[in-house]
């Protein structure tokens, strides 16, 4: 039968089924399975020595993990993937991969909470430097690459920042300085930005957010674009990862040194339960879409609301740069509003009768969050208030009647 190139939707729910021949299934079976037995002792030790693609044991490689590594490739336009435990692990073993004690790379100054501790805390002990640079500033990003430089890493939409960078050009900047560009693509998800079409090179996700869509599952994925150029000075460590894989020598050398010594695998269970999220991912993101926007106008017009930051307005600096990157899908289902002070924040949060006091986003419900006094409630004083402001309520909007999320906005701000 013909193969049809189907459009990003239909690839989501149908790409991978009917070439498994799971017994007709047309969800991937759960290989809850720690281990694989083989009929030889030879097959083993082949497959050990890499001379075949047969599993071993759960932590190397999954049939289920399998499936979803190819359907999210597949999705983000890149070559291959490995999915892992979380997206902080995904972020973590792609970083390592490249990082090597006395290295430098660049990141952007507006990172996931999370991100933001393991790049200026955790890799200080291992005399590993990162250096922020703004990423609506792509000249600042340039003037912090050195020769030490590994990679630049950004991330599509910033949070709660809701700054979009222009990857094309960033990319560019990277390449030219013979390093590749990292980019956390969650907020957007592959339907609303493909960064590898635009020249990134690695890109990770937590795919607990849109990807599984329930808040039913904990995931992440790193997916290799497969085109960067590894046979250069800089990168001359990878030369024997570039010998036994060549174009994917970074995912390969990332599997094989940190997924399976850190032991970032996921359950199959996630993993299936992600797949499931998959077949729905284009309807929920078009609903999102249109929520956010709605969501924000209704907020903007509020007396009770300051101001709403949300890069679906003219006025917004990032707007044109959505627009330019995102073609006419969306801007994105994240906001931030302010409010007079914090004790009106909390007072919304608890009127609020639908919508979910949560740390979550990208679910299909609708979650507020006041991140000053929980994500970031235990840094330093002075970091606190740089990264978020006590006025500050951050909203994932979800995909319900908009008439009942702004029902209950309604009625907890009067
Ligand atoms: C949630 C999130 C992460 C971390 O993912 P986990 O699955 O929670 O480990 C990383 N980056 C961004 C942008 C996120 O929103």
């Amino acid at each position: 039968m013909k193969k049809h190139t189907y459009r990003f939707e239909t690839k989501a729910i149908h790409e991978g089924i009917k070439d498994k021949g799971w017994e007709g299934a047309t969800l991937p079976p759960i290989f809850q399975s720690a281990a694989h037995y083989h009929d030889t002792a030879d097959s083993l030790s082949q497959t050990f020595a890499g001379q075949s693609q047969d599993h071993i044991y759960m932590r190397l490689s999954n049939p289920t993990n399998k499936f979803l590594e190819e359907k999210l490739a597949s999705l983000e336009s890149g070559k291959a993937a490995v999915v892992t435990s979380s997206g902080m692990a995904a972020i973590n073993n792609a970083c390592m991969t490249l990082l090597r004690a006395g290295d430098e790379f660049v990141a952007s100054s507006s990172l996931f909470m999370s991100t933001y501790g393991l790049f200026t805390n955790i890799y200080k002990k291992y005399n590993i430097q990162v250096k922020l640079a703004d990423p609506l500033n792509p000249g600042q990003i340039e003037e912090a690459i050195n020769e030490r430089t590994r990679f630049v890493y950004i991330e599509t939409i910033t949070n709660p920042g809701m700054e979009i960078a222009d990857i094309r050009q960033i990319a560019d900047i990277a390449h030219k300085n013979g390093i590749p560009l990292l980019v956390d693509n969650t907020l957007a998800s592959p339907w609303l930005c493909r960064p590898i079409e635009l020249g990134a090179d690695i890109i990770m996700h937590s795919t607990t957010k849109y990807f599984s869509g329930h808040g039913a599952a904990l995931g992440g994925v790193v997916v290799d674009a497969g085109n960067f150029d590894w046979e250069t000075e800089r990168f001359k460590d990878f030369a024997p990862f570039v010998a036994q894989k060549g174009e994917l020598a970074f995912l390969h050398r990332m599997w094989k040194e940190y997924h399976v010594n850190f032991g970032t695998t996921p359950a199959p269970f996630h993993s299936f339960l992600i797949a499931i999220g998959l077949n729905t991912l284009g309807v929920r993101m078009e609903r999102h879409m249109e929520n956010a926007l709605k969501t924000a106008t209704f907020l903007r017009e509020h007396p009770k609301v300051s101001w709403v930051n949300f890069p679906g307005f003219e006025d917004h600096p990032s707007h044109a740069m959505a627009k330019k990157q995102f073609g006419s899908k969306g801007f994105g289902t994240m906001l931030t509003f302010g409010l007079k002070d914090q004790e009106a924040c909390f007072k919304l949060i608890d009127k609020l009768s639908m919508i979910l006091n949560l740390a979550n986003l990208g679910d299909c419900k609708t979650l507020i969050i006041h991140p000053y006094s929980s994500q970031y409630v235990s840094f330093p004083e002075e970091l606190k208030n740089r990264l978020a402001d006590p006025c500050l309520l951050r909203f994932s909007v979800g995909i319900e009647h908009i008439d009942d999320i702004c029902t209950d906005l309604e009625q907890a701000l009067g």
